[in-house]
C-alpha cells in the first residue's frame, strides 16, 4: 500500500485547494522553514483520525482550519483527502477489490467532523478499522517524527507492546474481540 496523493483545502497554511502527489516509493518534501512541510504530515495524521490537537501542534481541533493571514480572511472549513494505492491488496475486507482507496475528513468551525471512504460518508471508526494493522492510524509507526525513537526507547512495557502488536498485525483482532465482548 502506498500513499499516492494528498488533497488539501483550507487546512493550516494550505488555504487554496492543493494536491501533493507522491509519484514513487521514495519522495522528499523540501522547502524553507515555515513553508508547510510538517503541515503535510499533520494532514495525514488528522485524516487517519487523530483526535489530539496537541499531536497536530495546535490547541483546539479547529486550529487546523486556515485562520487567515495578512491578505486572506479565515475560512470556514478544512478538508483533506488521502488517496492510497491498494493494488497490492494490503487493505482487505470490504475494500479488498479496490485498487485505490480514498479517505477524507472535513471539519467545520462549529467542530463538526465528517469522514468519507471512497466518497461515501462513514464514521471515524470505519477509517481506523480498515487501517488497523497497517501501521497507519492512531499509534501509527508509519510516521516517525522527531522524538519518537527516544519515546519508544523509554516507553513502559505496556506501551511498547501496543506498537509491537500493531507491527505484528494483531491489534485488529484484539480490537474486534474487545468490540464483541462489549456488545
Ligand atoms: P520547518 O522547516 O521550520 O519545520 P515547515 O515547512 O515544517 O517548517 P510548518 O510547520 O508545516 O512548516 O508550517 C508552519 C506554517 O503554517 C506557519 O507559517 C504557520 O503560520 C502556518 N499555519 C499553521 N496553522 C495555520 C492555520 N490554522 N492557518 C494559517 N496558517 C497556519
Ligand atoms: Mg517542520
Amino acid at each position: 500500500m502506498r500513499l499516492k496523493c494528498i488533497k488539501l483545502a483550507g487546512f493550516k497554511s494550505f488555504v487554496d485547494p492543493t494536491t501533493v502527489t507522491f509519484p514513487s516509493n521514495l519522495c522528499a518534501v523540501v522547502g524553507p522553514n515555515g513553508c508547510g512541510k510538517s503541515n503535510i504530515i499533520d494532514a495525514v495524521r488528522w485524516v487517519m483520525g487523530e483526535s489530539s490537537a496537541k499531536n497536530l501542534r495546535g490547541e483546539a481541533m479547529t486550529d487546523v482550519i486556515f485562520n487567515g493571514s495578512g491578505s486572506r480572511k479565515p475560512v470556514g472549513q478544512a478538508s483533506i483527502e488521502l488517496v492510497f494505492d491498494n493494488s497490492d491488496g494490503t487493505i482487505r475486507g470490504e475494500f479488498a477489490g479496490y485498487n485505490e482507496i480514498s479517505v477524507k475528513r472535513k471539519v467545520t468551525r462549529e467542530s463538526q467532523n465528517f469522514y468519507y471512504l471512497n466518497g461515501n460518508k462513514c464514521r471515524r471508526r470505519d477509517i481506523t478499522d480498515i487501517f488497523l494493522g497497517t501501521g497507519l492510524g492512531p499509534r501509527s509507526y508509519a510516521i516517525i517524527e522527531q522524538g519518537m525513537i527516544s519515546r519508544l526507547i523509554e516507553a513502559k512495557p505496556e506501551e511498547l507492546r501496543i506498537y509491537v502488536e500493531e507491527a505484528a498485525g494483531i491489534s485488529k483482532y484484539k480490537e474486534r474481540r474487545r468490540d464483541t465482548e462489549n456488545r
